[in-house]
């Protein structure tokens, strides 16, 4: 069958869906409708947060994402009060954490999909699930689309299809496919905010153990960038938010840098550990670190500064071996070797590139084009950065159509 659209989102995700229902409270009129792969709208959408869906942050702003698509003033605007407002119109109360990320009071990703739904159902959005794009071509101005089932002629073109990344829940290429044939610069996908893969010979031995501490990403002897938080040491590599955020700048050969111990200088462990030599004397040499680090993670600092040998005494460890332990605690350092697939990241770097879209999100070179979401170059930290993006990019794409 052939449908007629004033407007066509591809994509029924966190961006297609605010697209859709923004363009018809804006304009009741307007004949638009989603065409998702998907069974189901906003599969991706359940997932996030944990199943409660981290919406947005209080405290967001441009250096908080990287990209080659610079956020310029938006958020002056477009803040997370605004979106938070949007929300509230829809029937969604929020709560947010001392971090600033901001849930709903449900504590389910489920209620934010469905006051999208709704809003999409009520106002009469069309939605076509299940249909796989066969082709997409300018005619006459405007585009016509076919899928298995259906053909689409639209005046109106939304490429809302998101990333790559988690491929189970709906993502893929097939955006940036389509914006590269319509003769549109693109950035190839890369994973982002995922576990990376690291080599040091004392990993294996960590494995399960989460430690507290600041992780810095270097590159060749300067710091990239610094986080503090939890990290999760697995089979090959490090996990957790903090980790997950130095994989937006992260490359092969980089350096991780660990501070297992970030509240006291190198000098005041240094003589924390003069002291413990004392202590704990007549102790195997793995024990220094006792009453300061787990166990498996003390043997792996004093194994990485070079005491191998536990049958030695604490009583015989030198002052170099001392400083050189100080030393590790405060920096105990893993090499880069990749990052974790697609599979495993939650957002991609990569997308359409920023100097193809104007600050309305339509393409500078095909007109009635329009890209929203992950689908451009632009890559968030966790906290609720990216949806809040794809939210607000959606919501801008709406008002134009
Ligand atoms: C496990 C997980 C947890 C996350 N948690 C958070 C969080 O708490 N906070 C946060 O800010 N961000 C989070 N993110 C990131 C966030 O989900 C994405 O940045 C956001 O969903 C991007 O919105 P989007 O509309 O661009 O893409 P999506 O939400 O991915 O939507 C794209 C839609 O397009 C459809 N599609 C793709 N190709 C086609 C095609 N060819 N034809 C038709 N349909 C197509 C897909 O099936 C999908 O439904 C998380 C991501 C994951 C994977």
């Amino acid at each position: 069958m052939t449908y007629k659209f004033d407007a066509l989102i591809i994509g029924g995700g966190a961006s297609g869906l605010m697209c859709a229902a923004e363009a018809k409270r804006q304009n009741p009129k307007l004949n638009i409708a989603i065409i998702e792969k998907n069974d189901r709208v906003g599969k991706k959408l359940l997932a996030t947060g944990n199943g409660r869906c981290n919406l947005t942050n209080l405290r967001v702003s441009a250096d908080k994402y990287t990209g080659s698509y610079k956020t310029g003033n938006l958020f002056e605007r477009y803040d997370a009060e605004f979106l938070l407002r949007k929300f509230k119109a829809l029937g969604l109360l929020t709560y947010s954490d001392s971090e600033g990320r901001v849930y709903p009071v449900s504590r389910q990703a489920s209620s934010v999909l469905d006051v999208l739904r709704f809003a999409c159902e009520r106002n009469g959005v069309e939605a076509f699930c299940g249909e796989q794009i066969r082709s997409l071509k300018r005619e006459n101005g405007g585009f016509r689309i076919k899928t298995a089932e259906n053909e689409f002629l639209t005046k109106k073109l939304v490429i809302a299809c998101g990333s790559k990344a988690a491929p189970k829940l709906g993502g893929s290429a097939s955006g940036a496919d389509y914006l590269r044939n319509l003769g549109l610069a693109v950035e190839p996908f890369q994973p982002a905010l995922c576990p990376i893969q690291v080599k040091s010979e004392v990993l294996k031995s960590l494995k399960g153990l989460r430690a507290a501490g600041r992780v810095t990403l270097t590159r060749n002897g300067n710091a990239v960038k610094s986080e503090c938080g939890e990290v999760q040491f697995s089979d090959g590599a490090l996990s957790g938010i903090c980790v997950f955020n130095l994989s937006l700048y992260a490359k092969d050969g980089d350096v991780i840098s660990v501070d297992l111990l970030p509240d006291y200088s190198e000098k005041e462990l240094y003589n924390i550990l003069i002291k413990n030599k004392e202590l704990f004397a007549n102790q195997n040499a793995d024990n220094l670190i006792t009453g300061i680090l787990p166990k498996r993670l003390a043997q792996a600092v004093m194994k990485q500064s070079g005491v191998k040998d536990f049958s030695r005494f604490c009583a015989d460890l030198t002052d170099n071996e001392l400083r050189q332990a100080a030393k590790t605690v405060k920096g105990m350092t893993f090499g880069v070797t990749q990052l974790s697939g697609f599979e495993q990241a939650q957002c991609a770097r990569g997308g359409v590139k920023g100097y193809e879209i104007g600050d309305k999100f339509e393409s500078k070179r095909v007109r009635n084009l329009f890209v929203c979401g992950e689908a451009i170059d632009i890559c968030g930290e966790c906290g609720g950065y990216n949806l809040h993006f794809a939210f607000v990019s959606g919501m801008i794409v709406g008002e134009q159509l």
